[in-house]
């Protein structure tokens, strides 16, 4: 098999460490070797994952990569964006099954969770013994999260947590739930655990994105935890949020790894698909849509490694990663469209791989912040004024 090769138009690749470009080559491997000749058959299913993948994915080092101690990778913040690219072009699945269990569970264990709750859960969650979900959106808080209406209350030795969370990937197969649920001291999260009396997770059907990972809703009656089970080193919101900067910066790099499935498939197939006595490729429109694509991967290409840069040297702000997050997934968006119309009819069906991607990257503008979301914080950031 002829290996993936990256467009890489400005050479960045002379711009990234042996180390970086290795762990992207592994993973890019394990995505065409090993997960590319499963998705089909995934995507066919409603809502299913490949779970018999999990162990190589934590043999990878695939699951909290950018943090270290706990059996975790250690991976710096570019060669962790880097992998989150291979794996989003294999699909936004397999990187939302990697982004969730990383991004979004063990990074609030690891920044705000006791010492117990690290040696307890990391490394499970590392190895892939344990699987973890997070839940902040309810049915009616999404983007405005802050609102949730969650709760928990102490009782005695113990919280009692009542509420709902929708559109919680890998909910039904979670091990473990960060839950973020309103208290008498503001918001804060819990480790809730899979088989507590009340607590019960049911799989959202009928998806048309994201096929090939599950999605569930979670419903808390009357769950019992401990005091252990409380997240002691946050609260506020600056605790989802800061987990979701986590999770965003990933997507950034992850939706050009899509594109750049999309970019390859349409490049392919256009050289070869005869129209009117010739090549795709060689008509002006084809050639214009293809140097979009291009020209706007190797933007998307530039933003992503510089918001990395700025991250290894603990120079980031959310900001920039609403910018990355923003702009990367809606020109990848715009490309996956593209690259579908282009493959004309073959484009409608699941040998083509262009309109998965397109599917995917729906939802993928729309959670972890949605394109309005961040143009206002762009917005806000930039006016020093909140919109209404
Ligand atoms: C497949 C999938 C997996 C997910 N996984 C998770 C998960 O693991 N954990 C989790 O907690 N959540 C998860 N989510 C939820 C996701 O984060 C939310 O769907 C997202 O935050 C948007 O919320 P909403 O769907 O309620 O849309 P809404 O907030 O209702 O937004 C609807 C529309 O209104 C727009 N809008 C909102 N506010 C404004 C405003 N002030 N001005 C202008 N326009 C505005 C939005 O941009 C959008 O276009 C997932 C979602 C999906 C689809």
């Amino acid at each position: 098999m002829t290996r993936f090769e990256s467009p890489d138009f400005l050479r960045l690749d002379d711009l990234l460490a042996e180390e970086e470009r290795l762990a992207r080559d592994s993973v890019r491997d394990f995505v065409s070797r090993e997960f590319l000749p499963l998705i089909q058959e995934y995507v066919r299913q409603d809502g299913a994952f490949p779970m018999q993948l999990v162990p190589r994915m934590a043999e990878l080092g695939l699951f909290g990569a950018n943090l270290t101690g706990y059996g975790c990778a250690g991976m710096n913040n570019v060669a962790y964006g880097l992998v989150m690219q291979e794996l989003e072009r294999g699909d936004s699945g397999l990187r939302s099954f990697a982004s969730v269990q990383g991004g979004l569970v063990m990074y609030p264990i690891h920044t705000y969770g006791s010492e117990t709750q690290k040696e307890r859960w990391l490394p499970q969650l590392s190895s892939g013994r344990a699987i973890g979900c997070f839940g902040l959106t309810e049915p009616d808080f999404g983007s405005h999260a802050s609102g949730l209406r969650t709760r928990a209350e102490k009782k005695g030795t113990k919280w009692v947590l009542n509420g709902s969370k929708r559109w919680i990937t890998n909910g039904s197969v979670a091990d473990v739930a960060i839950v973020w649920a309103r208290t008498e001291d503001g918001l804060r999260g819990f480790l809730v655990e899979r088989g507590l009396r009340g607590f019960e997770a049911r799989d959202i059907k009928g998806k048309f994105s994201l096929r090939a990972s599950i999605t569930s809703e979670l419903f808390l009656s009357d769950v019992e935890v401990s005091e252990e089970s409380l997240l002691p080193g946050v609260s506020g919101m600056k605790g989802p949020l800061s987990c979701l900067t986590q999770a965003r910066y990933g997507i950034a790099w992850g939706a050009l790894g899509a594109a750049m499935a999309c970019y390859d498939e349409v490049l392919r197939y256009a050289k070869e698909r005869v129209v009117q006595g010739g090549p795709l490729a060689a008509k002006q429109i084809a050639q214009q849509r293809l140097v979009f694509m291009l020209t706007e991967i190797t933007k998307g290409q530039l933003l992503a490694l510089r918001v990395g840069r700025l991250k290894d040297q603990g120079e980031l702000h959310h900001s920039m990663v609403s910018m990355a997050k923003m702009n990367n997934v809606d020109v990848a968006l715009r490309i996956a469209r593209e690259a579908r119309d282009m493959l004309g009819a073959n484009g409608i069906v699941d040998d083509y791989a262009s309109m998965r991607h397109m599917m995917n990257l729906e939802t993928v503008r729309t959670y972890e912040g949605t394109h309005d979301i961040h143009t206002l914080i762009l917005g806000e950031h930039i006016t020093g004024m909140r919109a209404l």
